[in-house]
């Protein structure tokens, strides 16, 4: 399971993030957490966000472009991640998409947790008392100030993403305002739910696929005997002319399908049918409840 969590501050992202790493077996890559540790640690990169994340503002795209690609090829998340904070733009998220292609990889959906606006500051406001309480260090960001640098911030660089993971039929949204509870049920069932469409889907089209490399294969033993001139049984010889130059020309199309595999006629449908079919399903996710 490869999952983006999508959500201004405050939304409840690393809460549920948590939950669905104990769910799924899965690690959670949160690009805050991995800044903020470069920055205790003093590191090069570290050094370089430091200002930047303490006034609100984002850190350079390839800074965390870089973070995540190097977090991602490694081995413990091979079984699946949960991104929390990243992508933060649409340069990065345009990155994300060519980092998975490049492993092979594919997102499974982007989880947006939807919040009143008017709510985050009381519950960053809740996050700073109890992390106090704790003795924990609070974040040098969480002061009600930078908090509206860091909403400001989401709105004009983030928000975005919401129009460009539903335009890719990624996205589902939760409504982040019921309790954390609540909200973690929810997330479950619209994943758990997905999960089973998918493997519906999968199997549908492997199924589908299978008559396709029957005939492929025919195809290309056909092409074999046509095009093969010293055996003395060949179909061409019986042939009026005519005919004989309609099945080179069929072999010689023949011969092109079958090297372009199932491709041609077999696998374009049912693709259309699995866009169809994740399209509608994801539409009664989010929006038949
Ligand atoms: P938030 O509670 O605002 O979601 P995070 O812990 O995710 O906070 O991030 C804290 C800060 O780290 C951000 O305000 C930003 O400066 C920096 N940061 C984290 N992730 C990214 C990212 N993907 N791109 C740019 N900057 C980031």
């Amino acid at each position: 399971m490869r999952l983006i969590l999508l959500g201004p501050p405050g939304a409840g992202k690393g809460t549920q993030a948590l939950r669905l790493v104990d769910r799924y077996h899965i690690i959670q890559l949160s690009t805050g957490e991995m800044l903020r540790a470069a920055v205790k640690a003093e590191t090069a990169i570290g050094l370089r966000a430091k200002d930047i994340m303490a006034s609100g503002a984002l850190v350079p795209d390839e800074v965390v472009v870089g973070i995540i690609s190097d977090r991602i090829a490694e081995p413990d998340a091979e079984k699946g991640f949960i991104l929390d904070g990243f992508p933060r733009t649409v340069p990065q998220a345009e990155a994300l998409d060519a980092l998975l292609k490049s492993h092979g990889l594919s997102l499974d959906a982007v989880v947006e947790l939807r919040v009143n606006e008017s709510a985050l500051l009381h519950r960053v406001e809740k996050r700073v008392a109890q992390m106090s309480e704790r003795g924990e260090t609070v974040r040098l960001d969480d002061t009600p100030e930078v908090l509206s640098k860091r909403l400001a911030s989401y709105r004009a660089q983030t928000e975005p993403l919401v129009h460009y993971y539903s335009e890719r039929r990624k996205l589902l949204t939760i409504d982040g305002m019921m309790t954390i509870e609540e909200v973690t049920a929810e997330i479950q069932r619209v994943l758990d739910a997905l999960q089973a469409t998918e493997k519906k889907i999968a199997a549908k089209s492997s199924r589908r696929r299978a008559p396709a490399k029957t005939s492929v294969k025919a195809s290309a033993k056909a092409v074999a005997r046509q095009s093969a001139p010293a055996k003395p049984k060949t179909s061409q010889k019986s042939k009026t002319p005519k005919a004989a130059e309609k099945a080179s020309k069929t072999a010689g199309r023949t011969k092109t399908a079958a090297k372009r595999p199932a491709k041609a006629k077999t696998a374009k449908k049912p693709a259309k049918q699995v866009v169809k079919n994740v399209t509608k399903r994801r539409t009664r996710l989010t929006k038949g409840r």
